[in-house]
Parts: structure tokens; C-alpha cells; sequence
């Protein structure tokens, strides 16, 4: 990978990670060269994590020492754990008062925020006294307030709409904050996003909540995507000797182990070949991408008519709900998942294999997301894309000239010998 990178200012960890820092050296670092508790060691131990992955042996010194970073790596290489370590290591254990939180997780859905308050429940196993607590829209603000008030956690981790506006009505404090992360920060600082057919400016709600916050804090910013244009806005919240670390050849975007396939048909062809697709292809758990609710509901309910166990995930849904189905397709209770692109980034469900486009993305960046949904963390999996309109061609041909990939057309006969390779 060919990372750039400026350097912060020297703290002893980097030193002896820079010394390390030769090839066959990149292989052996262990998460014990990173200066971290004991605790965090033996919860690391406890996950089963062996070796740090190189966004990992990159960028775990300079958040573990205090450093704020800016780090883009392409998807599944474990960069929740970078800032999860960097917080819990230097966080003071101590029980609060009535202070607020000392780290604030910024995440663009509800899903993703509760992931990641997992990894701070895992990876702080031994370290009993910190507490972390999850909010975001869609449910009871009231309960919400009487947490903060009544059992402050350490960590906060939520969506901006409701962060703002917990901050806003007063119920939220943040100057006691000293590590802030915005996870996803491409997405959450483009200029505006659209939910449920409103257009929001997320970026309006980090930045009130990010200015609520003491100036001198640690700032962690990532993504696997990051376009030139927004690393310019990313580095406005970063202190100056922060650590960059980008992926300029696009073409290290692409996960090793995922086989990308694309199908020619005509839109009415497309639940034929979906059918056909998952009777003949053999998967763990599949994810299939659509672009809007509407299909989504009508592409679950289709296929449960043909007996295959779909269920949809989607921005219509209660909040309730879509934490329950969350959480079921998390734990492989659900095969077959019809979303849109509210699952199309960041959300890390290690059994998903195969994905598939039954609609391609407007774009290429959301195209690798959702690819990269299967194949994490160096496993094997398989995408197959409908290429149904001139733009969806449109789209596969930047996707393989950006990404320098050769995505060929899938076999009519798929040879299980290339689909063992994927599966
Ligand atoms: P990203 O944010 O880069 O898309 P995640 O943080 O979601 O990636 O991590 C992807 C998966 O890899 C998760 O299931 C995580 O538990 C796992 N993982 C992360 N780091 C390691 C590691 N060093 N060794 C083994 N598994 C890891």
C-alpha cells in the first residue's frame, strides 16, 4: 500500500514503530508493540486478533499516544479498532460526576453506532468502570435525557441529529470532552444526504456538536473513501500535526479475497436471475443492494413467496425494528438481506459472503462499499452486479478503470471451481 503519510510530533511509541518499520518488520508487529494497557492486551488476546492489519500498525501508535489522525483504508481492515484502542488506552477510569462525556463517536446510521459501542464493550472488558451508551433518532428523547442525567457514561457514540439535539435542549454537555471521532467522515461531511426523501445536512449537525466541544482534544477521522476534495474539509477539525495516512492508487481500494462478477440483462430479467443466483450459489449470508424502500419491501416480499427466508432493511422501518433485524442478520439468524444503502457501508457482519447489486449505486465510491460488506478482514467472498441501463455500464466502467480492476461477466454455468476460490 502506498501510504502518505506527515509525520506528528515523536512520541517514543512512533520511534520504535518507525524503527520496526521494515517489511518482514510489518508482518511480525504485534499489538504488544503498541504501548498499550495490559487490560486492552488481554481483551485484544480475548478477541482472537493476532496481527494488527497495516492501517492497524500505521495508525494504533499514534492514537494510543494521543495523536489525532485522518486514515483511509479500504473496508474490513479493522479500522473501528483504531480508534476504540486509542480512546480506551488513555481514558481516565474514574467514576463522574456530573461532567459528560470524555469521547464522542460521531456515526451516519444507528446500526453502525451500536457496532461500535460493542467493540468499546469488548476491547474494554477489563476496564469495569467506563461506561459507554448509544443514542440516535427515531426513539424516546426522554429516556435519552434521563441517562445522561442520571448514569453519565464515558463514551458517547450516536448519529448527529440527535447529538445536536440533545446538545442543543441542553441536556448534553461537552466540554469535558477530550477525544472525538467521526467515523465514515467522508459521508458525514458531504454537503447534505438525503433521508426518507428529506434532504438533511449532516455536516450542519457535526460541526454544531464538534463546536461544542473543548478545542484541545484528540480527533480521529476515517473512512475507506476519501476524495481529495473532502480531505481538505477532514483537516479543518484536525490539529495540526495530525496523522494522514491515504490510499492515492485507487486501486489498493479492492479487497484481495472478494471476486467481482457483473450480470448483463434487462430490468425484467432481474428476479429470474436473483432466484437463480441464490439456488445455485452456495453462501453463508447474502446481502443484496436496492436502491430505494419501495423495492426493497416488494424485493422481500417476492422473494418470501418463493420461499427463500428474505428479510428487508431499510429507513421506513421503526427504530425498534430495524435494531432487531440488525441484530438477527448479525447473528445469523437471517440468510438472505434485501437493504439499501443504509447497510452499504461500515456495517461489519464477518459471515456475509455474497453481495449482490440487483441495483447498482449512482456512484463508484458507494460501489466499493458495498462490495466490501463480504471479503473482510482477508476472507473470501463474491459480488455479482445487474448491469441493466447505459448508466449502470457507465458506472461498471469507472468502477474497473478507477479501481484497476477487470470485473468479468458472470458465467451462466458458474465452474465450482472458480466459485470455491470466492466461497
Ligand atoms: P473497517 O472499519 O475497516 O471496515 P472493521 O473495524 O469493521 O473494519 O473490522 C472488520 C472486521 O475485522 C471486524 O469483524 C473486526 O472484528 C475484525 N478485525 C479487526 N482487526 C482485526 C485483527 N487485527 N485481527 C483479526 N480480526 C480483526
Amino acid at each position: 500500500m502506498k501510504i502518505l503519510q506527515q509525520q506528528s510530533k515523536n512520541s517514543w511509541a512512533s520511534i520504535i514503530f518507525l524503527l520496526l518499520r521494515n517489511d518482514s518488520a510489518m508482518r511480525s508487529v504485534s499489538f504488544k508493540d503498541f504501548s498499550l494497557k495490559e487490560s486492552l492486551l488481554k481483551a485484544i488476546a480475548d478477541s482472537g486478533f493476532e496481527h494488527p492489519s497495516e492501517v492497524q500498525q500505521e495508525c494504533i501508535p499514534k492514537t494510543a499516544y494521543g495523536d489525532d489522525i485522518l486514515a483511509q483504508s479500504k473496508s474490513g481492515m479493522g479500522k473501528t479498532a483504531i480508534y476504540v484502542l486509542g480512546i480506551l488506552n488513555r481514558m481516565e477510569e474514574e467514576p463522574l460526576t456530573e461532567t459528560g462525556p470524555q469521547a464522542i463517536v460521531l456515526t451516519h446510521t444507528r446500526e453502525l453506532a451500536f457496532q461500535a459501542a460493542k467493540e468499546f464493550v469488548r476491547f474494554g472488558k477489563y476496564l469495569p468502570k467506563i461506561k459507554t451508551y448509544v443514542i440516535y433518532g427515531g426513539i424516546s428523547i426522554e429516556d435519552q435525557k434521563k441517562k445522561l442525567k442520571e448514569d453519565q457514561p464515558h463514551i458517547l457514540i450516536g448519529t448527529p441529529g440527535r447529538m445536536a439535539t440533545l446538545v442543543k435542549n441542553k441536556s448534553l454537555v461537552l466540554d469535558k470532552v477530550k477525544y472525538f471521532v467521526i467515523d465514515e467522515c467522508d459521508q458525514m461531511l458531504k454537503e447534505t444526504g438525503i433521508h426518507l426523501y428529506i434532504i438533511i445536512d449532516i455536516r450542519e449537525d457535526v460541526q454544531y456538536v464538534f463546536c461544542r466541544t473543548p478545542r484541545n482534544k484528540q480527533v480521529m477521522m476515517l473512512s475507506a473513501t476519501l476524495p481529495k476534495e473532502l480531505r481538505e474539509i477532514c483537516k479543518k477539525f484536525l490539529r495540526v500535526n495530525a496523522f494522514e495516512v491515504f490510499i492515492d492508487n485507487e486501486a489498493k481500494l479492492t479487497l484481495h479475497g472478494l471476486k467481482q462478477f457483473l450480470v448483463k440483462l434487462e430490468e425484467k430479467e432481474k428476479n429470474r436471475k436473483l432466484v437463480e443466483l441464490l439456488d445455485n450459489t452456495q453462501f453463508v449470508q447474502v446481502i443484496i443492494f436496492v436502491n430505494s424502500t419501495v423495492r426493497a419491501k416488494l424485493l422481500s416480499s417476492l422473494l418470501r413467496q418463493h420461499n427463500f427466508p428474505a428479510v428487508a432493511m431499510h429507513g421506513d422501518l421503526r427504530q425498534e425494528e430495524r435494531l432487531i433485524r440488525y441484530k438477527q442478520f448479525k447473528e445469523c439468524k437471517t440468510v438472505i438481506m434485501i437493504s439499501t444503502d443504509i447497510f452499504g457501508r461500515g456495517v461489519d457482519i464477518d459471515k456475509i459472503d455474497f453481495v449482490i447489486n440487483y441495483d447498482l449505486p449512482r456512484d463508484s465510491d458507494t460501489y466499493m462499499h458495498r462490495v466490501g460488506r463480504a471479503g473482510r478482514f482477508g476472507t473470501k467472498g463474491l459480488a455479482v452486479s445487474f448491469v441493466a441501463t447505459k448508466e449502470d455500464e457507465e458506472l461498471m466502467g469507472k468502477v474497473q478503470e478507477r479501481f484497476e480492476i477487470k470485473v468479468p461477466v458472470y458465467p451462466d454455468k458458474p465452474d465450482t471451481a472458480v466459485l470455491s476460490t470466492c466461497l
